[in-house]
């Protein structure tokens, strides 16, 4: 786009074909001069070659459904078909509202596309015996008729029908209300752009130097903008957009890995060294081995313990695969060095958990090391004995919550930091907590190294983008000991066998979680549907048996003192109704019967599965859904790829305990954007670049990115001006964190 600021769009109205009323239009879709409109590229292409008749359609989505547990549908795709309007009938429904009927036809068969809204609009626009491309996601309706609801309608006039039988590619562009509604079809837009470009086109600059776009073939800018306008094939198209999704996500790469190498450069690290005896003396006296992914990242984080510079590392494994003995080994190296080490909880029940596992690894070494708990319960007194300990450096291991780095506490000597998250600690929370660290330290330029570890198994180009900052280890293997918990999905009228099965394991010690899902809309129905629930069970199912209820309307502590009691074994099952966010271990829960299983996302699925078989015991987890719940979820007016999107992830949490694996599924499924509400977890939206498909991209332009900041960190090469203009204007913010220039 351009960078006019004195934006207004009258110099717009004199183009040809516009005018002051298309001129308003234009501008609210943000085209304000003619430049822009040569950025306002055409969503699709309608291309004879490729198109798929109705036919075809309605082939490829009758076996979709069959195969689709082996491959995953893109269920965000969309079809384009072209096809003549046969006729257009309005139709009652409800009291008075209407909807458009259209029914269309191509050479091969009929179709349907259905609008509810704007009715008005589309049948003055559309005819019967227009030819029109269609673009939707199309269904099959229960007389397996394709259906489009609301579709992107594009009429194709006389000269568009016979550049389409030759083959010629029509662009097809995006159009908002305004303009629909101000006259711009995709006819005239084209016919604008048509008339502008050759008079603009000089104007544009280069944005990438010309190096970068002959080691990785890139197309030009204004060659770019002329293959997306008017293309002659697709291969073009796609050169052309290849170049913007390169762009767009090299100069993120360029501004993450800028602030990363920034904050190596600034700051200088403690060099430790690495060979530990404690370490060593700890993984001898271990019951168990350690796995080849938790020696790896051993090596991987020593190597940054060793080389001078600040660690900022993520280390990322799923639950369960062994991050705190990793952990542990690193504390020991450090405070073998010398220093004192923090451990930080998301909560304060997983702080008490990480004291009392730390404390029996410390013992097997039955060394006289000082691990302190700073915790809210504490009496005055003895937190007061604590922080004098802290302060003096007798304590070696402080163990807490947030609260570690809230309040007045003086550190002496903290070299390393380790932050157990829950939710997404961000970058301006760790710069804090740096800042804090590195006064205890006698060097004040000098910061401690930091491990941030996180048991959200997620996509790797996901994680490239959103701890760009961190150097990232991840732990895929899990515990030999451990096995995969077996699942299985279970239907209603097979529930009375999880019972019996489920009497049976309690009966022999074993503890089971049941999950019931969040369904009402009001908490107070939600709360009187769990109450019955649980009474239900605790009356009818298993009177013999005690049973416990947890649910969201509780307080957090509350809950805690629930978790703590099944922890206690005075309850043999727990009924929950939330997600058990408590994160406290059960080693005995062995058994979990999630009802109504459809209802649940698959991150959550998987989170929840996590808490049981934890030991060396076998788990279980049964999936509990309806009997031919595709026919219930229809009925409640479920679209049709949510049904599919729900047995995919049924079936996904029955084949497979890899939460990376589970994560990619999920990311296809709901797309990048919804997994951990990437809104605020400060990753930008992206316009051209897709993080589940463009992963090669991605990795290509974060090396080149590096590779580049390796031989001019500062961005000082003429070469490389105009990557430093750019990087910016597009992080005026961030200036603070950028040195450059
Ligand atoms: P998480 O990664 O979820 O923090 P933990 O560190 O709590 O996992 O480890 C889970 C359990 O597995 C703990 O009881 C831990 O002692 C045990 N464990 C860790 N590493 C191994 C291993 N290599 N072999 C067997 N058990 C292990
Ligand atoms: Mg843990």
């Amino acid at each position: 786009m351009s960078d006019n600021k004195e934006k207004n769009y009258t110099s717009l109205q004199y183009l040809k074909g516009v005018g002051p009323k298309r001129a308003e239009a234009l501008a609210s879709a943000g085209i304000l001069i003619p430049e822009d409109l040569l950025f306002y590229f055409p969503r699709a292409y309608i291309d004879r070659a490729v198109i798929s008749s109705i036919r075809q359609l309605s082939v490829s989505l009758r076996t979709e459904k069959d195969v689709f547990f082996n491959n995953i549908p893109n269920l965000k795709s969309e079809n384009t078909l072209i096809a003549r309007i046969i006729n257009i009938q309005e139709k009652q429904y409800g009291k008075n509202r209407k909807m458009l009927i259209c029914n269309i036809q191509d050479e091969t068969a009929g179709a349907k596309i259905i609008f509810w809204n704007r009715i008005e609009y589309y049948s003055r626009s559309f005819k019967e015996g227009d030819l029109v491309a269609i673009s939707g996601k199309p269904e099959l309706d229960i007389k397996g008729t394709i259906t489009f609801h609301h579709p992107e309608l594009t009429k194709l006039d006389e000269s568009e029908e016979v550049d389409f039988s030759k083959g010629i590619l029509l662009p097809i562009y995006p159009l908002t209300e305004k303009m629909k509604s101000s006259g711009i079809n995709n006819k005239a837009l084209r016919t604008i752009i048509k008339s502008v470009l050759p008079l603009y086109l000089d104007n544009i600059k280069e944005t990438l130097p010309e190096y970068i776009l002959k080691s990785n073939k890139l197309p030009s800018i204004k060659d770019t903008i002329s293959l997306l306008h008017f293309p002659e094939n697709i291969s073009q198209t796609n050169l052309a957009n290849y170049r913007l999704k390169y762009e767009e996500i090299f100069f993120y790469e360029m501004f993450v890995n800028l602030i990363k190498s920034n904050f190596k450069q600034r700051y200088s690290g403690l060099s430790f060294n690495v060979k530990s005896q404690l370490a060593r003396k700890l993984v001898d006296k271990l019951p168990f081995k350690l796995t080849d992914d938790q020696k790896k990242v051993i090596r991987e984080i020593a190597d940054d313990l060793s080389s001078g510079k600040p660690m900022n590392r993520l280390l990322q494994g799923d639950v369960g695969s062994g991050k705190t003995i990793v952990s542990l080994i690193i504390m020991l190296i450090a405070i073998e060095n010398g220093y004192q080490v923090a451990l930080m909880a998301p909560t304060e029940v997983l702080a008490e958990q990480h004291f009392r596992t730390i404390s029996k690894f410390i013992d097997l070494i039955s060394t006289d090391l000082k691990i302190i708990l700073l915790t809210s319960g504490l009496k005055a007194s003895s937190k007061k004995q604590n922080i004098s300990e802290i302060e003096a450096g007798k304590a070696n291991i402080v163990i807490g919550t947030h609260s570690l780095f809230e309040n007045e506490i003086k550190y002496k000597n903290l070299g390393f930091i380790v932050i157990d998250e829950q939710q997404r600690f961000g970058v301006a929370q760790r710069a804090n907590l740096i800042n804090m660290a590195s006064d205890s330290l006698s060097d004040s330029n000098t910061i401690p190294h930091i491990l941030v570890m996180t048991a959200t198994p997620i996509p790797r180009t996901l994680t490239m983008t959103l701890y760009g900052d961190l150097d990232v280890s991840i732990i895929r293997e899990m515990p030999k000991n451990r096995k995969p918990v077996i699942t299985k999905i279970i239907f209603e009228s097979q529930i009375n066998s999880v019972y019996d099965f489920l009497r049976e394991q309690v009966n022999n010690g074993e503890q089971a979680f049941i999950v019931y899902p969040l369904v009402e809309k009001s908490e107070k129905l939600e709360l009187k549907a769990a109450t019955e629930h649980f009474k239900y069970l605790s009356e009818k199912i298993f009177p013999e048996l005690s049973i416990g209820l947890i649910h969201g309307q509780m307080s957090w502590t509350e809950k805690e003192s629930i978790m703590l009691d099944f922890l206690e074994k005075k309850y043999q099952i727990l009924v929950s109704t939330t997600v058990i966010e408590v994160g406290i271990d059960i080693p005995d829960s062995n058994i979990m019967v999630i009802e109504n299983a459809e209802r649940f996302g698959l991150s959550q699925l998987h989170q929840l599965r996590g808490r049981i078989g934890r030991g060396d015991r076998q788990g279980y987890c049964f999936l509990v859904t309806k009997d031919n719940f595709k026919y219930q979820m229809a009925r409640k007016g479920i679209k049709e790829d949510d049904q599919l999107a729900a047995i995919i992830r049924l079936k996904t949490m029955e084949r497979t305990t890899d939460g990376f694996e589970i994560s990619e599924v999920d990311m296809k499924l709901r797309g990048p954007g919804d997994i951990l509400g990437l809104k605020q977890s400060g990753v930008p939206d992206f316009k051209y670049i897709n993080i589940v498909q463009d992963g090669d991209i991605i990795s290509k332009a974060k090396n080149q990115a590096i590779s580049i900041l390796g031989g001019d960190p500062h961005l000082r090469f003429t070469e490389n001006n105009i990557i430093k203009d750019k990087i910016l204007k597009m992080f005026k913010n961030s200036e603070n964190y950028l040195r450059i220039g």
